[in-house]
């Protein structure tokens, strides 16, 4: 797992459910020069293996007027991998897909909330978004290819209450857009986790059967028996809620519980798992060898 820093570019409208955080912000970016500065004391200190790795996040990155100054910036302070998180609109553009990959942009992150456009566009506010993302990555995978640039595309999936029945055909749908993996993470605290578990599973057996990994973030390892080797958790670590339970759980070390803000109907269902002995020295080995 390659890990990066998140560092972000200012606050605006991003591909979200519109039911969960309400209406689109206006953009508000940060200067060039303050993202360049804040991604290079990230390259000074980097202390995570290899890298140093930079993902460009917040607002639409290809909004904002200084990106070629700061994807060179990034660069020129000893970014090993830059990656961006986009609607990927931009892409569409042969000439700005061959920029962006020209300047060292190699990994992009989209996000899909469903695995069709109407759900997609219906969630997100906003028609015929999704058809201009998958056009995109296209023309980023096309561009890289005949380039002969090997790249990697993230597909995120944020996990709400709005979208459950959807998540096996959005990775499925991320499978089809040529996505090498695919991030899954509930990041809504008044989700039922317990009606939850089934749309997840059949969402990681969709990316399994088609050879894209699908992570999931936000779900802990007593919810998610037999696919602990899917969880984000297995590999770093997060804020999240837990019970006074946990405390007895030899997995408390390595897990971050239910999402943030979880209902206490929703922390009552969690308790120490049967396998927590046995996958917690696992999960610590994993973990410990991510950071080597
Ligand atoms: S009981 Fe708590 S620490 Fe143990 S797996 Fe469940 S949420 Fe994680």
């Amino acid at each position: 797992m390659i890990e990066f820093v998140d560092i972000s570019l200012g606050d605006g409208p991003q591909v979200q459910c519109g039911r969960c955080a309400g209406s689109p912000e206006r953009a508000a970016f940060r200067s060039g020069a303050e993202v360049v500065e804040e991604a290079g004391a990230a390259c000074k200190g980097w202390s995570r293996g290899t890298g140093p790795n930079i993902r460009l996040t917040g607002a639409e990155p290809f909004t904002h007027q200084e990106l070629p100054r700061i994807v060179a910036g990034v660069m020129e302070a000893g970014c090993r991998r830059l990656a961006i998180d986009t609607d990927a609109v931009a892409l569409r553009s042969a000439q700005n897909a061959h920029g962006a990959l020209s300047a060292g942009v190699r990994h992009i992150r989209v996000t899909f909330l469903a695995g069709t456009e109407g759900v997609h566009d219906a969630l997100a506010g906003m028609p015929g978004i999704f058809d201009s993302t998958r056009e995109g990555v296209a023309a980023y995978r096309a561009t890289a290819d005949a380039a002969q640039l090997p790249v990697s595309i993230t597909v995120a999936v944020p996990v709400c209450r709005h979208n459950l029945r959807d998540l096996p055909s959005a990775v499925g749908a991320a499978v089809e857009a040529g996505a090498d993996r695919v991030e899954m993470s509930v990041t809504d605290g008044g989700i039922d986790l317990a009606a939850a578990v089934p749309w997840i599973v059949a969402a990681c057996d969709t990316g399994v059967v088609n050879g894209v990994w699908v992570e999931v973030g936000g779900v802990p390892f007593c919810m998610l028996a037999g696919y602990d080797m899917h969880l984000a958790d297995a590999v770093r670590g997060r804020d999240g809620s837990k019970p006074p339970v946990c405390t007895l759980c030899p997995l408390d070390g390595v897990c971050g519980g239910a999402p943030v803000g979880a209902s206490a109907d929703q922390l009552a269902l969690l308790a120490p798992p049967p396998f927590a002995a046995k996958l917690a020295p696992q999960i610590a080995r994993a973990r410990a060898q991510e950071v080597c």
